[in-house]
Protein backbone atom coordinates (compact mmCIF):
# COMPACT_ATOMS: atom_id res chain seq x y z
CA UNK A 1 0.00 0.00 0.00
CA UNK A 2 1.80 3.20 -1.12
CA UNK A 3 0.39 6.50 -2.02
CA UNK A 4 -0.62 5.51 -5.39
CA UNK A 5 -2.71 2.60 -4.36
CA UNK A 6 -5.50 5.33 -2.09
CA UNK A 7 -6.87 6.37 -4.96
CA UNK A 8 -6.14 10.22 -4.72
CA UNK A 9 -7.12 12.78 -7.05
CA UNK A 10 -4.70 13.97 -9.50
CA UNK A 11 -4.22 17.34 -7.34
CA UNK A 12 -3.27 15.60 -4.30
CA UNK A 13 -1.11 12.64 -5.24
CA UNK A 14 0.99 15.63 -7.26
CA UNK A 15 1.22 17.30 -3.75
CA UNK A 16 2.64 14.39 -1.96
CA UNK A 17 4.86 13.44 -4.40
CA UNK A 18 6.38 17.50 -4.78
CA UNK A 19 6.66 17.29 -1.03
CA UNK A 20 9.13 14.34 -1.17
CA UNK A 21 6.62 11.59 0.14
CA UNK A 22 7.70 8.66 -1.49
CA UNK A 23 6.50 5.53 0.95
CA UNK A 24 3.60 6.10 3.72
CA UNK A 25 5.17 5.95 7.40
CA UNK A 26 3.01 3.32 9.48
CA UNK A 27 0.49 5.42 11.12
CA UNK A 28 0.08 6.65 7.65
CA UNK A 29 -0.59 3.24 6.16
CA UNK A 30 -2.95 2.32 8.84
CA UNK A 31 -5.02 5.57 9.24
CA UNK A 32 -5.45 6.93 5.55
CA UNK A 33 -7.11 3.86 4.12
CA UNK A 34 -10.06 4.51 7.36
CA UNK A 35 -9.90 8.18 6.93
CA UNK A 36 -10.53 8.00 3.22
CA UNK A 37 -13.43 5.13 3.74
CA UNK A 38 -15.12 8.18 6.13
CA UNK A 39 -14.70 6.57 9.94
CA UNK A 40 -13.86 8.60 12.97
CA UNK A 41 -10.23 7.49 14.03
CA UNK A 42 -8.63 8.10 17.33
CA UNK A 43 -4.80 7.45 16.38
CA UNK A 44 -2.29 7.23 18.50
CA UNK A 45 0.82 8.85 17.34
CA UNK A 46 3.66 11.27 18.41
CA UNK A 47 5.07 14.06 16.90
CA UNK A 48 7.77 12.43 13.99
CA UNK A 49 5.73 9.51 12.93
CA UNK A 50 4.19 11.37 10.37
CA UNK A 51 0.77 12.39 11.67
CA UNK A 52 0.25 15.71 10.04
CA UNK A 53 -0.37 14.40 6.58
CA UNK A 54 -1.69 10.88 7.81
CA UNK A 55 -4.79 13.54 8.12
CA UNK A 56 -3.93 16.40 5.68
CA UNK A 57 -3.75 14.07 2.85
CA UNK A 58 -7.52 12.47 3.80
CA UNK A 59 -8.63 16.14 3.90
CA UNK A 60 -7.46 17.51 0.84
CA UNK A 61 -8.74 14.34 -1.08
CA UNK A 62 -12.15 15.06 0.77
CA UNK A 63 -12.44 18.68 -0.39
CA UNK A 64 -10.26 18.82 -3.25
CA UNK A 65 -12.08 22.07 -4.77
CA UNK A 66 -12.53 25.15 -3.75
CA UNK A 67 -16.49 26.31 -2.85
CA UNK A 68 -16.84 29.87 -1.75
CA UNK A 69 -20.34 29.72 -0.55
CA UNK A 70 -19.65 26.41 1.30
CA UNK A 71 -18.99 27.91 4.95
CA UNK A 72 -16.08 26.05 6.76
CA UNK A 73 -15.70 22.71 5.28
CA UNK A 74 -12.33 21.45 7.36
CA UNK A 75 -11.42 22.48 11.01
CA UNK A 76 -8.19 21.26 12.76
CA UNK A 77 -7.42 22.46 16.23
CA UNK A 78 -4.42 22.27 17.94
CA UNK A 79 -3.19 22.90 21.15
CA UNK A 80 -0.42 25.92 19.86
CA UNK A 81 0.37 28.70 17.80
CA UNK A 82 3.63 27.03 16.63
CA UNK A 83 1.98 23.53 16.46
CA UNK A 84 -0.51 25.61 14.16
CA UNK A 85 1.50 27.65 11.74
CA UNK A 86 3.43 24.23 10.83
CA UNK A 87 0.49 22.77 10.01
CA UNK A 88 -0.83 25.68 7.74
CA UNK A 89 3.13 25.68 6.23
CA UNK A 90 1.82 21.78 5.59
CA UNK A 91 -1.66 22.27 4.06
CA UNK A 92 -0.25 24.86 1.86
CA UNK A 93 2.76 22.46 0.33
CA UNK A 94 0.50 19.51 0.38
CA UNK A 95 -2.29 21.10 -1.38
CA UNK A 96 -0.26 23.42 -3.51
CA UNK A 97 -1.84 22.05 -6.63
CA UNK A 98 -5.55 22.49 -5.16
CA UNK A 99 -7.20 26.01 -5.03
CA UNK A 100 -8.49 25.28 -1.47
CA UNK A 101 -8.52 28.97 1.26
CA UNK A 102 -7.32 28.72 4.38
CA UNK A 103 -7.13 30.43 7.21
CA UNK A 104 -5.01 30.60 10.27
CA UNK A 105 -7.16 31.64 13.57
CA UNK A 106 -4.16 31.77 16.23
CA UNK A 107 -3.54 34.04 19.23
CA UNK A 108 -0.57 36.63 18.49
CA UNK A 109 -1.93 37.74 14.91
CA UNK A 110 -4.45 40.78 14.94
CA UNK A 111 -8.19 39.87 15.09
CA UNK A 112 -8.10 42.63 12.48
CA UNK A 113 -5.95 40.22 9.68
CA UNK A 114 -7.96 37.24 11.06
CA UNK A 115 -11.45 38.85 10.54
CA UNK A 116 -10.49 39.72 6.68
CA UNK A 117 -9.52 36.37 6.05
CA UNK A 118 -12.81 34.72 7.25
CA UNK A 119 -14.81 36.91 5.19
CA UNK A 120 -13.12 35.46 2.39
CA UNK A 121 -15.25 32.70 3.05
CA UNK A 122 -12.11 29.99 3.92
CA UNK A 123 -12.21 25.92 2.97
CA UNK A 124 -10.08 25.35 5.80
CA UNK A 125 -9.56 26.75 9.50
CA UNK A 126 -6.76 25.76 11.57
CA UNK A 127 -7.03 27.24 15.10
CA UNK A 128 -5.81 27.23 18.53
CA UNK A 129 -9.48 26.77 20.53
CA UNK A 130 -8.79 29.87 22.26
CA UNK A 131 -8.96 32.07 19.69
CA UNK A 132 -11.31 29.66 17.63
CA UNK A 133 -13.81 30.55 20.16
CA UNK A 134 -12.92 34.62 20.36
CA UNK A 135 -14.05 34.61 16.59
CA UNK A 136 -16.89 32.50 17.07
CA UNK A 137 -18.25 34.72 19.70
CA UNK A 138 -17.43 38.25 18.19
CA UNK A 139 -18.29 37.45 14.11
CA UNK A 140 -21.96 37.40 13.41
CA UNK A 141 -23.38 34.63 11.43
CA UNK A 142 -19.71 32.43 11.91
CA UNK A 143 -20.72 28.83 12.25
CA UNK A 144 -18.99 25.15 12.46
CA UNK A 145 -21.99 24.22 11.02
CA UNK A 146 -21.15 23.51 8.00
CA UNK A 147 -18.02 21.31 9.03
CA UNK A 148 -17.10 18.32 7.61
CA UNK A 149 -14.22 17.46 8.63
CA UNK A 150 -12.44 18.09 12.24
CA UNK A 151 -9.26 16.81 13.76
CA UNK A 152 -8.52 17.34 17.49
CA UNK A 153 -4.12 17.35 16.75
CA UNK A 154 -2.11 16.36 19.46
CA UNK A 155 -5.25 16.15 21.90
CA UNK A 156 -3.59 15.06 24.97
CA UNK A 157 -1.60 18.54 25.25
CA UNK A 158 -4.96 20.48 24.09
CA UNK A 159 -6.49 18.81 26.66
CA UNK A 160 -3.04 19.39 29.34
CA UNK A 161 -3.35 23.21 28.21
CA UNK A 162 -6.87 23.44 29.52
CA UNK A 163 -9.04 23.57 26.58
CA UNK A 164 -11.60 20.68 27.65
CA UNK A 165 -14.17 23.19 28.48
CA UNK A 166 -13.63 25.15 25.48
CA UNK A 167 -13.03 21.77 23.12
CA UNK A 168 -16.84 20.70 24.83
CA UNK A 169 -18.34 23.99 23.48
CA UNK A 170 -16.89 23.79 19.53
CA UNK A 171 -18.17 19.85 19.82
CA UNK A 172 -21.66 21.26 20.87
CA UNK A 173 -21.73 23.80 17.35
CA UNK A 174 -20.69 20.99 15.07
CA UNK A 175 -23.29 19.01 13.07
CA UNK A 176 -24.13 15.41 13.64
CA UNK A 177 -22.53 14.38 9.89
CA UNK A 178 -19.00 15.58 10.23
CA UNK A 179 -16.24 13.01 10.21
CA UNK A 180 -13.74 13.42 13.57
CA UNK A 181 -10.21 12.59 14.02
CA UNK A 182 -8.69 12.41 17.29
CA UNK A 183 -4.67 11.99 16.87
CA UNK A 184 -2.69 12.48 20.20
CA UNK A 185 1.02 10.62 21.92
CA UNK A 186 -1.46 9.50 24.76
CA UNK A 187 -4.84 8.59 26.13
CA UNK A 188 -6.02 9.58 29.61
CA UNK A 189 -9.23 8.93 30.65
CA UNK A 190 -10.45 12.77 30.39
CA UNK A 191 -9.56 12.39 26.51
CA UNK A 192 -10.91 8.74 25.88
CA UNK A 193 -14.54 10.64 27.89
CA UNK A 194 -14.32 13.38 24.99
CA UNK A 195 -13.86 10.80 22.07
CA UNK A 196 -16.61 8.91 23.69
CA UNK A 197 -18.80 12.17 23.25
CA UNK A 198 -17.72 13.35 19.87
CA UNK A 199 -16.17 10.75 17.49
CA UNK A 200 -19.00 7.99 16.09
CA UNK A 201 -17.59 4.89 16.82
CA UNK A 202 -14.32 5.51 15.79
CA UNK A 203 -11.68 3.09 15.04
CA UNK A 204 -8.71 2.87 17.29
CA UNK A 205 -5.51 2.78 15.50
CA UNK A 206 -2.69 2.36 17.51
CA UNK A 207 1.50 1.62 15.91
P1 LIG B 1 4.89 14.86 11.76
O1 LIG B 1 4.93 13.61 12.62
O2 LIG B 1 3.59 15.05 11.11
O3 LIG B 1 5.34 16.06 12.54
O4 LIG B 1 5.94 14.65 10.57
C1 LIG B 1 7.33 14.47 10.81
C2 LIG B 1 8.14 14.68 9.54
O5 LIG B 1 7.99 13.57 8.66
C3 LIG B 1 7.78 15.90 8.75
O6 LIG B 1 8.96 16.56 8.35
C4 LIG B 1 7.05 15.35 7.53
O7 LIG B 1 7.17 16.20 6.40
C5 LIG B 1 7.75 14.04 7.33
N1 LIG B 1 6.93 13.02 6.64
C6 LIG B 1 5.62 12.78 6.83
N2 LIG B 1 5.20 11.76 6.05
C7 LIG B 1 6.27 11.35 5.33
C8 LIG B 1 6.48 10.33 4.35
N3 LIG B 1 5.49 9.53 3.97
N4 LIG B 1 7.72 10.20 3.83
C9 LIG B 1 8.71 11.01 4.24
N5 LIG B 1 8.60 11.97 5.16
C10 LIG B 1 7.38 12.16 5.71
Amino acid sequence: GGFESLGLCPEVYRGVKRKGYRVPTPIQRKTMPLILAGADVVAMARTGSGKTAAFLVPMLQRLRHRVPQAGIRALILSPTRDLAIQTMKFTKELGRYTDLHICLLVGGDSMENQFETLTQSPDIIIATPGRLMHHLSEVEGMSLRTVEYVVFDEADSLFEMGFAEQLHKILQQLSDTRQTLLFSATLPSALADFAKAGLREPQLVRL
